[in-house]
């Protein structure tokens, strides 16, 4: 099984800082903020997530999540390159953490660069992916894949993945994690609705973080896969000035539940070296989760988890 790192699922991206500032009429003073930090962490957005931005707003909550800002290059004692200790990751590796289940790190690619992310310190891929281990291992019941994001993994490349999966009798149930349908909807495109339902049951957990990501175009293309039977839940990593609030996050969540997007998990930050400024103390992300219970009913409100080192599951903090 090959996965590919070069192969660009997408044309449509910005990738220049300066081009960005000006189409989003953006001053001066964030071009030159970014710089270094861009060196750093390439600019990487697609122009479908670029145009869910508002114009002329430095804060823009989609703005925030991919702009460069040198406050990245601040070196921060408890914000480390490793923060869930397990050894940088590499592409094609697979994890066994938790019981009954194996993550794959299907590639290093993502249809985004993502300032708060653990990818950014990724290693180099490793060779050619073996499923023996899966198919050894008779107690795991359930193959996630994972990243970079799956499904910047060609057609061809997902077909085979899930494929040899299916032939392996243990393996019931397989789960996708993605933000790939999030910044760069077209990926979800009629093929790829047809391969994803000819391996059901197959779940798919979106990467989403504020409401205004969830646009149309986005939601249609969501709705059709769960038409044809593809559970659909969320993730949402909670980030300081982007939806550390209690009406970005009811707002986030009750338009999922419209759209019969069943929100799952809501992370605390990986203390990545690099996203310190996106922190939000466990404290005030513990009072958001309980007010948002007693707004909401209780399958609309995640579980609010984070990941340390060593544990057998992710840790719920309420
Ligand atoms: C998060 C994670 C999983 C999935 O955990 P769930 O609680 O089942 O969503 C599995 N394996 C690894 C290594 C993980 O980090
Ligand atoms: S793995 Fe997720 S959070 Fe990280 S860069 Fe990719 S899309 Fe963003």
């Amino acid at each position: 099984m090959k996965t590919s790192h070069t192969v660009s699922h997408t044309t449509h991206v910005c990738t220049d800082l300066a081009e960005l500032c000006k189409w989003l009429e953006l001053p001066e003073t964030v071009l030159r903020d970014g710089q270094k930090a861009a060196d750093e962490l390439p600019l990487f957005v697609p122009l479908s997530f670029l145009r869910r931005m508002e114009r002329g707003n430095p804060k823009d909550p989609l703005l925030l999540q991919i702009l460069p800002q040198n406050v990245e290059l601040q070196s921060i004692a408890e914000f480390t390159t490793d923060p869930v200790g397990e050894g940088s990751r590499a592409p094609n590796e697979i994890l066994r953490k938790y019981p009954g289940r194996a993550l794959i790190l299907t590639t290093s690619e993502c249809g985004v660069n993502c300032r708060f992310c653990f990818r950014r310190h990724f290693l180099p891929p490793n060779t050619d992916l073996s499923l023996d281990p899966i198919r050894e291992a008779k107690d795991v019941h359930e193959v996630i894949l994972s990243g970079g994001d799956p499904l910047c993994l060609t057609n061809q490349e997902l077909m085979n993945l899930l494929y040899e999966l299916s032939l392996i009798p243990h393996i019931r149930r397989i789960r996708i994690h993605s933000r790939l349908p999030i910044v760069d909807p077209e990926r979800v495109d009629g093929k790829l609705i047809n391969i994803l339902g000819t391996f059901l049951p197959l779940y798919l957990v979106l990467h989403v973080n504020h409401q205004n990501e969830l646009d149309e175009e986005v939601l249609k293309r969501i709705e059709s896969l769960i038409d044809i039977g593809v559970p659909v839940m969320s993730q949402t990593v909670l980030l300081r000035g982007v939806n550390d609030d209690l009406e970005t996050l009811q707002r986030l969540f009750e338009k999922l539940v419209d759209s019969r997007i069943l929100p799952y998990y809501l992370h605390q930050l990986d203390r990545v070296a690099g996203s310190a400024h996106f922190e939000v103390l466990p404290e005030i992300g513990r009072h958001l989760v309980a007010e948002l219970h007693s707004r909401m009913p209780g399958y609309a409100v995640p579980r609010y988890v984070r990941e340390v080192a060593g544990e057998s599951c992710k840790v719920p903090f309420c």
